[in-house]
């Protein structure tokens, strides 16, 4: 069982945001949508929560055909980056609300034996997911009185609140700073492993989806450039686009590759290296990034270890010879030659 989106198009006026997507994203798992700002991925995210229509193409949830379904009957939980909440009600009521509507179809039940049990239901669900998303000492606190990281996560235990089968987060920790937005995506990732909620979580950010998801689909320019776990992605990139944006890349003598996946040498070790001089040279912490300028007139950035630059008796001016090296994930590359 999974999402699987099948020849999903998205015009807005004459611009195709979304061409032709097929994709299959799995249950139970974490998967990040990675791409560059204006790739379609909230536009995608939107269309399987059911907020927005496509012009054509399928959306099927748990093996439900979804597409023609209105959001609240989809049973998706969705969180955003700026996520509305309701300022005047606490924490605990904040994440109660979706439920004591489900429950009542109000906020104010009649006062009977059976409400009170279902309001006693309710107070123990909310106990558990404010536990679950470590805020039960801030329940009878207003938002207002929540970090930016705290009310992320009271908004998180919202959409979990109502048992969705899948989440969906827009870059959920977009609007925080950078040390937040680490500790929230390790907390996610943990939260994620107790819940197992089939999660699909959008960012523009290639370390956050590295470091979180089971797998990654990378959108860009309304089309998926490539499906596949971090390692996948990673190691074996299909094209130059999908390896830098993975990090980072440089070129050498017409192929694209990792700066540290260069060899250095200070004699002609091979026939087809190509000797530069090492025109900078940088240490920031246990690495030595150097960029080289070849013969041939590139700038490449090379990264080696501290020990391993040391070893060389490496320094600016120093003439060197570079070679891919083992194993190096090396792409050819696009640049027109000539
Ligand atoms: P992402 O989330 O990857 O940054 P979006 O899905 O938000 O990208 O947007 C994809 C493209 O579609 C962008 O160029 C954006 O300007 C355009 N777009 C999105 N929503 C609308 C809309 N309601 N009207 C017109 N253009 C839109
Ligand atoms: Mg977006």
């Amino acid at each position: 069982m999974s999402i699987d989106v099948t020849g999903l198009t998205k015009t807005f006026g004459d611009f195709v945001a979304l061409d032709n997507v097929n994709v299959s994203l799995p249950t139970g798992q974490l998967t990040a949508l990675l791409g560059p700002s204006g790739g379609g991925k909230s536009t995608l995210l939107r269309i399987i929560a059911g907020l927005d229509a496509a012009d054509s193409g399928t959306v099927s949830i748990e093996g439900v055909n979804a597409t023609k379904l209105p959001p609240q009957k989809r049973n998706v939980g969705f969180v955003f980056q700026h996520y509305a909440v309701f300022k005047h009600m606490t924490v605990a009521k904040n994440v109660a609300f979706g439920l004591e509507i489900r429950t009542h179809g109000g906020l104010r039940p009649p006062w009977t034996p059976q409400k009170r049990a279902d309001r006693a239901h309710i107070q123990a669900r909310v106990d558990e997911l404010l536990k679950l998303v470590h805020l039960s000492q801030f329940s009878h606190r207003l938002p207002s009185q929540l970090s930016g990281g705290q009310r992320q996560r009271m908004a998180l235990a919202r959409a979990l609140a109502v048992e969705p089968t899948v989440l969906l987060l827009d870059e959920p920790f977009g609007a925080l700073d950078a040390k937040v937005r680490k500790e929230l995506r390790e907390w996610l990732r943990r939260l994620h492993d107790e819940v197992a909620v089939t999660t699909v979580f959008v960012t523009h950010d290639q370390e956050e989806a590295l470091e979180v998801a089971d797998e990654i689909v990378v959108i860009n320019e309304g089309r998926v450039e490539q499906v596949g776990t971090p390692d996948q992605l990673y190691d074996d990139p299909a094209n130059d686009f999908v390896m830098g944006f993975l990090g980072e890349v440089t070129t050498l003598g017409g192929v694209t590759l990792r700066p540290h996946d260069i060899e250095v040498a200070t004699a002609p070790h091979s026939a087809g290296a190509i000797e530069g001089s090492v025109h900078r040279m940088l240490r920031i912490g246990f690495e030595v990034r150097l960029t080289v300028l070849t013969i041939d007139g590139d700038d490449v950035s090379v990264v080696l270890t501290r020990t391993h630059a040391r070893a060389l008796g490496l320094a600016e001016g120093a003439t060197v010879w570079l070679t891919p090296a083992n194993g190096a994930t090396v792409i050819p590359s696009m640049r027109a030659v000539g």
